[in-house]
């Protein structure tokens, strides 16, 4: 069975030494593929350097909704001469934030925007960080979605099952983490449940928040084995049958196919 971590911060200030270890660990139970997504400048360029070395590896650039109060004045220059070289597969992580208030509501739409339109102008996709903002997030992507094409990943996706619908309608891919396999989040799972087999990617969101069992500890790709057991349980498929498309949908979706 092969695996594919849609979504995980791999780069090398947030895991040092460790970066070797942890690769091959992912590459041991089957996870050969990894989508290493940047939220600033510095480690957007760090991932694009990762994935140019390692097989299997592609990379995202872009600012965190709740890191653009903090950008500097030429960082989104960086970001956009980053996209444009062709090192990297996806534009994100990006989106809106409601939750967490790091940044004003217009910073981050302003941000938010200028993604989209840079994705929509190069063709790659966005890579889209929701925080119970999926409402207003889903709106921006309607606009998008009516001016040309558009390609999207929901990650770490927590909306509800007509959000969902409306995703898949505008042509998202829908990611899934470790939350998903949390005894509490039994909605989560249904919401999961609903979404077409091939829109559906798992992810790890590394080094955050990892799935039962490993609650608790530094997240890593390997564990994205266990949220895909998880899903393929609750929507009742074999889990060499779901690891395949999942796989497969990262891979087109990032057209990786190395
Ligand atoms: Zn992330």
């Amino acid at each position: 069975m092969v695996f594919f971590d849609s979504h995980c911060h791999l780069d090398p200030i947030r895991y040092g030494a460790d970066l070797n270890p942890v690769l091959e660990r992912a590459r041991a139970v089957g996870v050969t593929g990894m989508a290493v997504i940047g939220t600033r400048a510095v480690d957007s360029e760090a991932a694009a350097m990762l994935a140019a070395r390692e097989p299997g590896l592609v990379a995202a650039a872009g600012i965190h909704p709740n890191d653009v109060a903090e950008a500097e004045p030429d960082e989104w220059d960086r970001i956009v001469a980053l996209v444009e070289s062709g090192r990297v597969a996806a534009v994100g992580e990006t989106g809106l934030d409601w939750y967490r208030t790091t940044a004003p509501p217009d910073t981050q739409r302003d941000y938010f925007d200028r993604h989209i339109r840079l994705a929509s102008r190069v063709g790659l996709p966005l890579v889209i960080h929701t925080r119970e903002s999926t409402r207003d997030c889903l709106t921006m992507l309607r606009e998008a979605a009516a001016r040309g094409p558009l390609a999207a990943i929901l990650h770490s996706f927590t909306g509800t099952a007509d959000e969902a619908a409306e995703a898949v309608e505008l042509g998202c891919h829908l990611g899934f983490a470790g939350m998903v396999t949390f005894r509490s989040a039994a909605d989560l799972r249904s919401v999961a449940t609903t979404v077409p087999l091939d829109r559906l990617l798992v992810e790890t969101d590394s080094p955050f928040l990892s799935p039962e069992p490993l609650r608790g500890k530094r997240n890593e790709p390997a564990n994205v084995v266990h949220t895909a057991a998880c899903l393929a349980l609750a929507r009742g498929e074999a889990l060499p049958v779901f690891a395949a498309a999942t796989t497969a949908n990262a891979r087109r979706v990032y057209r990786s196919d190395r």
